[in-house]
């Protein structure tokens, strides 16, 4: 596009503040000047509140200030002026503390319809995140310090991710909390199950994980924060306020401290267990766009549009948002920044990333390598629909390789052990179907090029795409399509002409977590797989209600054999780096694949190479419905330590050169 501007107009006095307005009309999003300095827009002092806000192509800004949140009409209305940056600014004298506020954008070619809004970079906000609220920051203790481990950025971490959404974990009344679907119910100890087990944060310190992910937790659009009694359910992928922690998962939304102090409340609590905190963004797509604080704030210039002006929509939920223009890659990389720094998050999803740029990405792993570079960043390496970029600049799975510790979801390992992801009833490698090996060896060694994985018998990925295994996220089950129950049940049920049982659950199950809790990549389980719950057969629950949604903790009593053979897993992992090399040279060098029959995979891990005190690890992992003989690479005396269900550390027995594997068991024998 040919680059010019119009400098139309006029200078039009202002209210007697000696200000002035020039009206720019910039014809290109290209040519729109940017902010200098920090995107947010309040830089309170107890004696004067500086407010800014980057809108280039305005005709006027107006500044709304409201006497507290729920007050009906703005008790000052400031005009501000703009500067040569495109940005609308003003001073208030005055301690604003507390105080409302919102902008009033008018843009005359603007097609959508004027609305207030609190701007893009609102930190605190009232109901519904309408109107943004005066609210200093408070960084929560010890984040504000950089790490001291800034060389151990190339040394792996065990990491363990728990994917968990507040209402599926603590809204069943089995869960035992006092404040069910809010953060608090994070920050309740000693809370059980009505048979007397843990639940809530103790039930993730007992289970070992590393990491929570969040679902959603930033201001989003789909529940009504003024009608909580509902108690409507929702993912939340809708964002509203990018920058706030949700109302409806507060006490009391219509506070703008209570949301923030109480998810700070929970971070620190699970930091308190050891758990770190992910956080999964979704700044691929806004929930609306007539309304949504970028069109209000600056129309037209943070969504893709094709050549008829229509929107693009990579997302499936009717927009897109474009990293590749300056300020949309720069909110991008701030907002992380201030929930890495405010929040102490320590890492974060990037929902369908695909519709994100490679440089953005980069942008934002460079950002956030200066506060702490053990900071997790991870994402899904695709889109609901082509994105409106070219593909060799977007962040895809097979792009991944371009972004050192970035990562991305293994959709490979993940239909390799249920089935297609497009077809409910296709059956994988867990079902006992042959030809799914190579798919699983492939999320074993963690995506990268290795010479015991044929690539041409692979689903989906003809080419290795992580350089290191730290950039594959291992796992069964997401928030997404089935849960691994239901999938078993939806898949094996015809060909067998009757229901998968509880029993054959359990041990598909195991298999399925004993690949994925042994994967170089990153391991990851979604809330309640580890006491077998299901979603009632439910694909996209997004919006289902409780009774759908909500983990029945009663479960764990029932299922204990297999949240004990979690545990076990991740403890194990936890104690052994041979599971964990982080290196893909280490990885090509000492996991080795050994020959198997149909639907066994079997892989030799030289732990003495990361001096893992197990130096030599066999994992044997039998899909088949029949037991089958496996002979031991060597004629060593092996100690069993995980084996027909059971796992000990300390070992279950001694076993030499040929041994059986149980059907659909697996088995894990080690050499100190
Ligand atoms: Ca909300």
């Amino acid at each position: 596009m040919q680059k010019h501007f119009i400098i139309a107009t006029t200078m039009i006095a202002m209210m007697g503040l000696g200000s002035c307005t020039h009206r720019h009309h910039y014809q290109s999003y290209e040519d729109y000047p940017c902010k200098r300095g920090s995107l947010r827009e309040v830089k309170y002092a107890p004696n004067e509140t500086q407010f800014t806000l980057w809108s280039p192509n305005a005709d006027s800004v107006t500044l709304q200030i409201y006497d507290n949140m729920r007050s009906e009409v703005p008790v000052e209305v400031h005009t501000m002026s703009v500067r040569h940056d495109g940005t609308w600014e003003i001073v208030v004298r005055g301690d604003l503390i507390g105080k409302g506020y919102t902008f009033l954008v008018r843009e005359a070619d603007s097609p959508y319809p004027l609305h207030e809004t609190p701007g893009i970079f609102a930190t605190a906000v009232g109901v519904n995140g309408r109107r943004a609220a005066i609210y200093p920051d408070s960084p929560i203790e010890g984040t504000k310090t950089k790490t001291k481990t800034k060389t151990n950025t190339k040394t792996a971490e065990p990491v363990i991710i728990y994917e968990m959404h507040y209402r599926d974990m603590t809204a069943h009344a089995s869960a035992g909390v006092k404040h069910p679907g809010k953060f608090l119910a994070f920050t309740e100890h000693g809370t059980v199950s009505p048979e007397g087990l843990a639940t809530g944060i103790d039930h993730l310190k007992e289970l070992g994980v590393t990491h929570v992910q969040l679902l959603p937790s930033y201001d989003y659009g789909s529940i009504d924060e003024a009608h909580l009694v509902d108690n409507r359910y929702n993912w939340g992928y809708d964002p509203v306020n990018y920058n706030v922690p949700e109302g409806s998962y507060s006490t009391n939304p219509y506070d703008p401290a209570c949301r923030v102090q109480e998810f700070k409340q929970m971070i620190q609590a699970l930091h308190e267990a050891g758990i770190k905190v992910v956080m999964d963004v979704v700044y691929n797509h806004t929930y609306d766009v007539a309304e949504s604080n970028f069109t209000q704030t600056v129309p037209g210039y943070f969504y893709r549009t094709r050549e008829d002006g229509s929107l693009g929509n990579a997302s499936g939920c009717g927009n897109e948002t474009a990293s590749e223009r300056e300020m949309m890659r720069r909110f991008m990389v701030e907002s992380v920044c201030y929930w890495a720094t405010e929040y102490g998050i320590d890492g974060f999803r990037f929902d369908l990333m695909a519709i994100h740029d490679i440089e953005t990405m980069k942008a934002i792993r460079a950002a956030l390598d200066k506060i702490n570079p053990t900071i997790l960043t991870y994402g899904e390496g695709w889109a609901a629909e082509t994105p409106l970029t070219p593909v060799d600049i977007q962040p895809i799975k097979a792009n991944v390789h371009q972004m050192p510790r970035i990562g991305a979801f293994s959709d490979e390992l993940r239909d390799g052990l249920r089935g297609s992801c497009w077809n409910d009833k296709d059956e994988g490698f867990l079902s006992g179907k042959a030809g799914c090996e190579q798919s699983i060896r492939f999320g074993v060694v963690g995506a990268i090029a290795h010479p015991g994985v044929d690539m041409t018998k692979v689903n989906y990925s003809q080419k290795p795409w992580a350089k290191q295994p730290t950039q594959m996220i291992a796992y069964a089950s997401c928030h997404d399509d089935m849960m691994l129950t239901d999938r078993l049940r939806s898949c094996v049920r015809p060909k067998r002409g009757k229901v998968i049982s509880d029993e054959e659950l359990m041990r598909l199950d195991m298999l399925a977590q004993t690949i994925v809790m042994t994967s170089q990549g990153i391991p990851f389980i979604w809330n309640g797989e580890e006491i077998m719950r299901d979603k009632k057969g439910v694909h996209n629950s997004f919006c289902s209600p409780d009774a759908v949604n909500a983990i029945d903790w009663s479960l764990k009593a029932k299922n204990k054999a297999l949240f004990d053979y979690y545990c076990g897993l991740i403890a194990m992992r936890k104690a052994h780096p041979a599971f964990w090399m982080g290196k893909a040279d280490l990885v090509r060098k000492n996991v080795t694949f050994l020959d198997t029959p149909d639907c066994v995979v079997a892989y030799r891990i030289q732990g003495e190479a990361v001096k893992d005190s197990w130096k030599d690890i066999i994992v044997v992992v039998n899909a088949n419905r029949h037991d089958v003989r496996f002979t031991l690479p060597t004629t060593n005396n092996y100690t069993a330590v995980l084996k027909d269900g059971e796992i000990n550390l300390n070992g279950l027995g001694e076993v030499q050169g040929e041994v059986t594997v149980a059907a659909q068991r697996a088995l894990i024998l080690i050499k100190q």
